[in-house]
C-alpha cells in the first residue's frame, strides 16, 4: 500500500532562482523581438534539456513561429561530456530560406552546439542564430562559437534543474541548482 507520507526529495541548493531566470528570459525575448520584428522564425528546441527554456522564451516572442524539435544525446548518466553527439529525433520541416534560431539549454564544451550548427547549415537556412540559457566559458573546447542570445555565464560546475537533469532527475525544478559534489 502506498505511504500517506509525502516522499522526501533531495532539493539542490538554488544557484539561479526562478525569478532571475524569468527576468533574463524577458530580456532575451525583447532582444529577439527587436532583431526579427514580424519576420517568421523557425525555433528549434534541442531535446530534452532545453524544453523549459524554449517554452518560456517562446511566450515572450511576438513574430510567427514554426516550432521544431531536434533530439540529441551526448551525455548518458555521466556528468562529463562523452564528446559524441547523436541525433535521436530529426526535424520535420525543411529549413531552406528560413530564419532559424536554435535553443540550447547549456553550452559546456560547445561540441553539441557546434555539431548542431554544422548539421543545420547543410539545410541552407537564410539565417542561423543561437540562444542558450547557460554558458560555461572555462569548459569551451571549440573555436568560433557564437551565442547570439545568452542567459547566464557560469563557472565550470555541474548544474541541474529547469530542464537540466542528472540521470533524469531534477528536470522539473523551477530554478537552476548546483548538485552536491
Ligand atoms: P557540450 O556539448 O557543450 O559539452 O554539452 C552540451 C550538453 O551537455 C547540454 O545540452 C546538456 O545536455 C549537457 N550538459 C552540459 N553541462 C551540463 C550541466 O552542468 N548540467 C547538466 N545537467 N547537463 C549539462
Amino acid at each position: 500500500m502506498p505511504s500517506a507520507q509525502a516522499p522526501h526529495y533531495y532539493e539542490p541548493p538554488v544557484f539561479i532562482s526562478a525569478l532571475q531566470i524569468k527576468e533574463k528570459i524577458r530580456v532575451l525575448g525583447e532582444q529577439i523581438n527587436r532583431d526579427y520584428g514580424q519576420q517568421e522564425i523557425t525555433a528549434i528546441c534541442t531535446l530534452k534539456g532545453s524544453v523549459l527554456f524554449y517554452t518560456d522564451l517562446l511566450k515572450e516572442l511576438k513574430m510567427p513561429i514554426k516550432c521544431e524539435f531536434l533530439g540529441l544525446s551526448s551525455y548518458g548518466n555521466q556528468t562529463k561530456s562523452s564528446g559524441e553527439v547523436k541525433v535521436t529525433l530529426d526535424l520535420n520541416e525543411h529549413l531552406d530560406g528560413k530564419h532559424v534560431i536554435i535553443f540550447e539549454d547549456i553550452v559546456d564544451s560547445g561540441l553539441t552546439l557546434s555539431y548542431v550548427l554544422e548539421y543545420l547549415k547543410m539545410r541552407k537556412p537564410l539565417s542561423l542564430k543561437t540562444a542558450a540559457l547557460l554558458f560555461k566559458p572555462e569548459a569551451l573546447q571549440v573555436k568560433n562559437l557564437t551565442i547570439d542570445y545568452l542567459g547566464f555565464k557560469i563557472e565550470n560546475e555541474f548544474v541541474v534543474g529547469y530542464g537540466l537533469d542528472y540521470a533524469q532527475k531534477f528536470r522539473g525544478l523551477p530554478y537552476i541548482g548546483k548538485l552536491n559534489p
